[in-house]
């Protein structure tokens, strides 16, 4: 039993994980006649936590033939990743939340705008416009899980912020991590507040 809403997530996870390993004893001991060589059938299934026992239900054969099929196909699949010569992307929240190299990663970008956004920190891809005072640029986006493609927004650096901030021109098309979206009530524009956090790269 998980105790704190935050552990919900992972508690399912582990529980998923510890429901399909407990499935593969399962099907070792129904197929393992030097072990098992009467055949005896398995009666039931549990998960033994500290705080819990949890009932897993017991595969019957169809299932059971189900589930082999799936991990032979699941372990054919892994099988074939690790030999291909190269490694192919798989951009997700999850995956590319904490990446050191998202700057540099094309398919990360391009997969922005179907990812739904429910982070505190936004990444964008805008072209830059034209400054708007010493501490601002009206950009459009071009790569976003926040905001749609084409939509003006404006990028805005804090207080002795960004060192690149000084090389930024009318037409340079840049990425831009860890900031913060606001709005701007005036003009209904996204304000895209960079953060000490925040990197660029210039792409041209
Ligand atoms: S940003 Fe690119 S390299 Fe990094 S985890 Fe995501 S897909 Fe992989």
């Amino acid at each position: 039993m998980c105790h704190y809403r935050f552990e919900e997530r992972n508690c399912i996870r582990r529980t998923q994980g510890a429901t399909e390993q407990l499935i593969v004893y399962a099907m070792l001991w129904n197929e393992d006649l030097d072990r098992n060589p009467a055949h005896l059938p398995i009666k039931s299934l549990q998960i033994v936590y500290g705080s819990g026992t949890i009932a897993v239900e017991v595969p019957d054969t169809a299932q059971m033939l189900i589930f082999r099929r799936d991990l032979i196909d699941s372990s054919e699949s892994v099988r074939s990743a690790l030999n291909a010569s190269a490694v192919s992307a798989k951009p997700s929240k999850e995956n590319c939340q904490h990446c050191p190299v998202k700057l540099l990663c094309q398919p990360y970008w391009e997969s922005l705008p179907s990812v739904s956004s429910d982070d505190h920190l936004s990444n964008n891809q805008v072209t830059l416009i034209k400054a708007r005072g010493d501490r601002a640029w009206l950009a459009t986006v071009t790569a976003s899980a926040a905001i749609e493609v084409g939509q003006k927004i404006i990028v805005r650096n804090y207080e002795g912020g960004k060192a690149f901030w000084n090389d930024l021109r009318s037409g340079l098309s840049i990425r831009l991590t860890d900031g913060v979206l606001s709005s701007q009530e005036e003009t209904d524009v996204p304000v895209f507040n960079l953060s000490m956090m925040s990197e660029a790269l210039f792409l041209s």
